[in-house]
């Protein structure tokens, strides 16, 4: 499928810090969107319906699957969780550029559908610091943590699949090279030939 925006998918162990590097970075960044999700887990904390994510049911998860309404979709950590076509199809034609936070297996996903995609895994520094922030952010119960750093050995053997790894151990370093990542992107050949198309005109470049 071809669209004129760029995508990134950012993919880490649960507790890495991404949907906090994903948000400094759309503060930072106007012309990035992020997909909002729909997931069968219950709300955590402060989490709002169509602001995180949008909560639905199970059953009506697995209907929206059947009627092919998901780009990708996975079982995590016992939940379902899916980037509906809905969520990013209109901003990707319009060309705008569009984050994916979603797990390895959608990653992985999401680069056979979108070769193009810039797959970026995030790492936390050490499974002590992730365990640490498992529990500071205080809105994940004791077992559910256990099920989630069982699953990080999992996911972290997934960075080797993908375009570009950043470690989160300084937050304000890790935006930057977030904001790297997607700067590089941009300046690519085929990008800057849709972006600058009167400069490429006027140098007569192809
Ligand atoms: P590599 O990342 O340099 O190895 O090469 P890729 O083939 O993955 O991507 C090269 C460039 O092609 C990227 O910067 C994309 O901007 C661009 N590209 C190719 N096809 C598409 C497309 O359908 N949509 C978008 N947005 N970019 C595309
Ligand atoms: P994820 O979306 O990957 O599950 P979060 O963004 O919710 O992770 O971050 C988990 C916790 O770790 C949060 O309490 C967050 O404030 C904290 N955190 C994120 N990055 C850092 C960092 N570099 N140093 C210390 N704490 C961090
Ligand atoms: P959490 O419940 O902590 O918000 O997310 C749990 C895991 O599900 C994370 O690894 C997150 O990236 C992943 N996830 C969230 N949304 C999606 C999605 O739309 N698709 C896929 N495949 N994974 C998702």
């Amino acid at each position: 499928m071809e669209y004129p925006g760029n995508l990134f998918v950012v993919a880490a162990p649960s507790g890495a810090g991404k949907s906090s590097l994903v948000k400094a970075l759309l503060e930072l960044d106007s012309k990035l969107d992020v997909s909002i999700s729909h997931t069968s887990r219950a709300p955590r904390g402060q989490e709002q319906h169509g602001r995180e994510y949008w909560f639905i049911s199970s059953d009506e998860f697995r209907a929206m699957a059947a009627r092919g309404e998901f780009f990708e979709w996975a079982e995590v950590h016992g939940n379902l969780y899916g980037t509906s076509r809905a969520a990013i199809e209109a901003r990707m034609a319009h060309g705008d550029d569009v984050v994916l936070e979603i797990d390895f297996q959608g990653a992985l996903q999401i680069k056979q559908l979108f070769p193009y995609a810039v797959l970026i895994f995030i790492l936390p520094p050490s499974w002590d610091e992730l365990k640490q922030r498992l529990n500071r952010r205080g809105d994940t119960e004791a077992e559910v943590i256990e099920t989630r750093m069982a699953n990080a050995r999992v996911e972290v053997a997934q960075a080797q699949n993908f375009d570009f790894v950043v470690v989160n151990a300084v937050f304000d370093t890790a935006v930057f090279d977030l904001k790297s990542i997607v700067h590089a992107q941009r300046l690519k050949y085929a990008a800057q030939r849709r972006n600058r198309s009167a400069v490429f005109r006027a140098l007569d470049l192809p």
